[in-house]
């Protein structure tokens, strides 16, 4: 039985004093191997992830493996105790008004001053080490520049809470060779966002919906943790060297936002651990994983519908189902155009396919004001079983 270890980082004094607190937990092998950081619920309504990492923690007690993994549930718990009514809302900071997942810092590319770092100069002074000893120094410098923004504030705006929330997970997933975040949609089936380069490695999570995203940067944690690599080879490349780049980092959508499901979480966790294999963190074959129809498309290709009117709204398709060009993906319901008999029918309007697609996801309430998001589905599909 390997040990499980708990870590409290205290994250938010409150107004009267009291502490909101980040629960770390990890699990070290003893063996040389990949450090992985998983998190999730960063949006405070999207909780399955909260019981993917149970069923995670769970195996990685009982099982070899190679290195070490940090679990960081419930990664956000301001967000997940906001709620209003019987709702939780948490996926804007309620007093800035941001996106909690869009606050990461491009870590190599601050000024000098702020980070006390320059690629330029790290590639240079590693250039001619071995791969191993790199990777460990890159790490290093990874967790040395959070440190120093926390520490050394040149930007006062640097000690608002959006950018000490993510600069704390930034922090802690430093030394990591894979971060995958776990979120949800709103009422959505299951798809991972993947950069091209790692879309063969994607496909062991067997998951059913790919989106391929491009290697740039906007402030999401799977950007933030894969970008300082993608630099970091290409600055290698610039300087007439070539540098293996093994990282990887994942936004994994585990369906919707308020359910949690344990049945689906044991099968997720399989999922990733399918992955987690390929990725050499253990050796045992996973089985009882479902076959799936896999769909992929590129981030461009990725359309969101919007209501063309206020109304209540029926969602006709479900998420995962393919649809055609023309076919009627929702209903609407509103009584402003009706003026008699002659013009009654005109309460209902549907809206068709533009393009053939799948339902990605949909909006969680059926009362939409015009322009509000109604669908988001994947075109362009290329298709594989
Ligand atoms: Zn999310």
């Amino acid at each position: 039985m390997n040990k499980l270890e708990r870590i409290d980082y205290p994250l938010k004094q409150q107004p009267n004093g009291d502490y909101l607190w980040l629960n770390l937990f990890r699990i070290n092998s003893g063996n040389i191997g990949p450090h992985v950081h998983i998190q999730a619920n960063v949006h405070g309504a999207e909780l399955q992830g909260n019981v993917v990492i149970h069923e995670l923690i769970d195996w990685f007690i009982n099982n070899p493996f190679q290195g070490s993994i940090t679990f960081v549930p419930f990664a956000n718990p301001s967000a997940v105790n906001q709620k209003s009514g019987m709702y939780t809302q948490g996926r804007y900071n309620p007093v800035s008004g941001k996106n909690w997942n869009r606050n990461y810092i491009d870590l190599v590319n601050l000024d000098e001053g702020k980070s006390n770092f320059k690629l330029e100069k790290f590639v240079r002074d590693n250039i001619s080490k071995e791969y191993c000893e790199v990777v460990e120094n890159f790490k290093s410098a990874l967790f040395n520049i959070c440190d120093n923004i926390e520490k050394n504030p040149t930007d006062r705006a640097q000690h608002n809470e959006d950018g000490n929330f993510n600069l704390l997970l930034q922090k802690v997933a430093s030394p990591a060779d894979i971060v995958l975040d776990l979120h949800t949609g709103p009422v959505a089936t299951h798809y991972i966002y993947t950069l091209d380069k790692q879309k063969d490695s994607a496909q062991y999570f067997k998951f059913p919906h790919y989106l391929i995203i491009p290697a740039a940067f906007d402030g999401a944690m799977d950007e933030a943790s894969f970008m300082p690599w993608v630099q970091l080879s290409e600055e290698f490349k610039k300087q007439g060297s070539d540098l293996e780049n093994n990282f990887e980092s994942y936004t994994i959508e585990l369906g919707s936002e308020e359910r949690i499901s344990f049945s689906e979480g044991r099968t997720d966790a399989l999922r990733i651990l399918n992955y987690l294999g390929h990725k050499k963190v253990h050796q045992e074959s996973i089985i009882d994983l479902p076959s799936v129809d896999v769909k992929t498309c590129l981030l461009k290709d990725y359309r969101s519908y919007y209501a063309p009117r206020g109304g209540l709204y029926e969602f006709c398709k479900e998420p995962g189902e393919s649809f055609k060009k023309g076919d009627v993906l929702a209903k609407s319901l509103n009584y402003k155009p009706v003026k008699n008999e002659e013009s009654f029918k005109k309460a209902i309007e549907e809206v068709l396919a533009f393009e053939d697609g799948v339902v990605i996801n949909h909006s969680t309430s059926a009362s939409l004001a015009g322009g509000h998001p109604l669908y988001q589905v994947m075109e362009n599909i290329s298709s594989e079983t």
